[in-house]
């Protein structure tokens, strides 16, 4: 190919301003193996997984999953988009079972929770539409923002007078208000609160809520089904998202939802319309955990209370926590000094990554601790003593 130098050379110069921050991202070739990963031959206590519940490397589940399928007639592509000829039967049938497990009246599939916060925002508002979004939502909402035509304000992060504030301001001047948020938020663990938000929609006609429960599915509510379980609001929330390539093991989103939005998205929504419909083989895996979720109680406890454990172990360093979830932050403030503690932590042993700008704000590189329900507290004990000794090498603040 022959590129014009000059015209590349702010492609170099943007990698050695990310180098020379702190901020240069590279693939890793590691190899996971239940609550471990293997880089090369040293094998870490994988700190970095999002398989909350440890479902994705359960052999056990995987091989119940292919002793109940025709492996000879599974189809691994979709060929076509839905419209097309991609509307599968697996698909059919799994976003049946959503509808039902969340008592709802309708639930559409989408390829990822980055299709899924792309493509409904910019569906669902128009220039009327006022979006209002918590400080840290997921960079996926960001962009759905940004793709869609809508004015947007961020309100501070949980900080619902000031959300309340702005929705008074803009509850006149508009047709519709989307209030967006996680419920547990990706970076930071902690909860958003969903009945004071239900609570805060009842008082405002033309407000509608969207909530983000990727990391939250699998994890909480009396049958995983998430935050909105847990809280008793699932019926409160106008557009209720939620992932699959997490604690549910598999690959997808999905939107629980009224029958006439999901109709209205299978019309409007771009990237579920432009593009490859899952593979139906995929979305059988998808109904057979989900047919499992109820069960993992006993795993969702645990989870917590090694979670609790580990916060507890951050306040001890004297760095506040905000988390009440399992993804637990331990924040360091600037990028090489945590690029610098992850690559202490795991050449102890640890596979614990930097997380940076801009996944977080300018300031607040952290680690990410992600406990999974495969771990137990010994494990958690011997990250106490390796983080001591490294934070004695690497005081903070
Ligand atoms: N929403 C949130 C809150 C996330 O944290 C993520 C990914 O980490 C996504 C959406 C994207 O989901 P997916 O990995 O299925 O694209």
């Amino acid at each position: 190919m022959n590129y014009n130098m000059s015209s590349l050379q702010y492609i170099s110069q943007h990698l050695q301003h990310q180098k020379g921050t702190g901020n240069y991202r590279t693939l890793k070739n590691v190899r996971q193996q239940g609550k471990w990963v293997w880089q090369e031959d040293v094998r870490m206590l994988n700190l970095s997984s999002n398989d909350y519940l440890g479902l994705a490397s359960d052999s056990e589940l995987q091989a119940a999953f292919f002793r109940s399928t025709d492996l000879e007639t599974a189809r691994l592509s979709a060929s076509s988009s839905r419209l097309l000829c991609g509307n599968f039967s697996s698909h059919e049938k799994l976003e049946q079972q959503l509808a039902t497990l969340f008592g709802a009246e309708s639930a559409l599939l989408f390829n990822s929770g980055y299709h899924a916060n792309i493509g409904i925002l910019p569906a669902i508002c128009d220039k009327q539409t006022i979006i209002l979004a918590d400080k840290l939502v997921h960079a996926s909402i960001i962009d759905g923002i940004r793709l869609s035509n809508a004015t947007s304000v961020r309100f501070r992060h949980n900080d619902y007078e000031h959300l309340e504030n702005l929705i008074k301001k803009y509850a006149e001047q508009c047709q519709r208000i989307v209030v967006v948020t996680e419920s547990v938020f990706s970076m930071d663990g902690d909860l958003a609160d969903l009945p004071l938000l239900a609570a805060l929609k009842h008082r405002y006609p033309n407000v509608l809520l969207y909530v983000d429960e990727a990391h939250a599915v699998g994890v909480r509510g009396e049958n995983g089904l998430g935050v909105a379980e847990e809280t008793n609001t699932l019926g409160e929330i106008d557009f209720l998202v939620g992932t699959f390539g997490k604690a549910v093991a598999s690959m997808g989103a999905y939107v629980i939802c009224k029958n006439e939005i999901r109709d209205y998205l299978i019309n409007t929504m771009r990237s579920f319309i432009f593009s490859t419909a899952l593979p139906p083989f995929l979305c059988d895996w998808t109904t057979f955990v989900l047919k499992n979720l109820p069960a993992q109680n006993a795993k969702r406890q645990h989870l917590q209370m090694i979670s609790a454990r580990m916060k507890e172990i951050v306040e001890k360093t004297g760095i506040a926590c905000p988390s009440q979830s399992n993804i637990v932050p331990f924040v360091v403030g600037c990028s090489k000094k945590a690029v610098e503690i992850a690559e202490e932590l795991q050449q102890h042993g640890f596979y614990a990554l930097a997380v940076r700008p801009p996944t977080v704000p300018e300031g607040s590189a952290r680690i990410r601790f992600s406990l999974t329900a495969n771990m137990d507290f010994s494990d958690v004990e011997r990250l106490e003593a390796v983080l001591f000794d490294i934070i004695k090498k690497y005081p903070i603040g």
